[in-house]
């Protein structure tokens, strides 16, 4: 098939988007059981309720442009989520797993602003305005996310995985 205008890439851009937030719905509660710290916990848990609000949304930017909500396997999520659960399974201490788990989340969250952050500029350059506001919103949750992580990775978690052993 050949994309033969940005509208089309736009379309092709919300398919691997709505794939990569369904392939964390499966993530995210393996990594929230994963991880020691109450506060991470929940960050997960928390942000796993978003991810579902982000697909609802997408599924409203599908609606918008006039196509079926349709998912097209995202690779990039693919090769993160693996990675993920590799280093998931290595041996580790609690606390410096959940430093790996942070590393982990954050990689995605960024991987998603970027996502974000391109599909609503071109939803801008589309005058798309419903569209717009649609992933101006997750945008804005993903980048809390992160910030949140952040402060998790500066708080208690880091700090006592650098004690190590005795
Ligand atoms: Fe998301
Ligand atoms: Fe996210």
């Amino acid at each position: 098939m050949k994309i033969d205008s940005l509208e089309t890439l736009f379309v092709e851009e919300l398919r691997d988007v709505y794939n990569a937030e369904g392939q964390l719905t499966k993530a995210l509660p393996k990594m929230a059981k994963k991880a020691t710290s109450e506060e991470l916990r929940s960050a997960f848990e928390e942000h796993l309720e978003q991810t579902r609000e982000h697909i609802e949304r997408l599924e409203q930017v599908f609606e918008t442009v006039g196509k079926p909500a349709k998912g097209k396997t995202c690779e990039a999520m693919k090769g993160l989520v693996e990675e993920g659960s590799s280093m998931m399974k290595e041996d580790m201490d609690d606390n410096v797993m959940d430093a790996a788990l942070i590393a982990i989340g954050q990689k995605v969250e960024h991987y998603e602003i970027a996502t974000y952050g391109t599909l609503r500029t071109w939803a801008e350059i589309l005058g798309q305005d419903e569209a717009v506001d649609l992933l101006q919103q997750t945008l804005d949750e993903e980048k809390e996310t992160d910030d949140r992580l952040t402060e998790l990775a500066e708080s208690t978690i880091n700090a006592e995985a650098t004690a190590g052993e005795e």
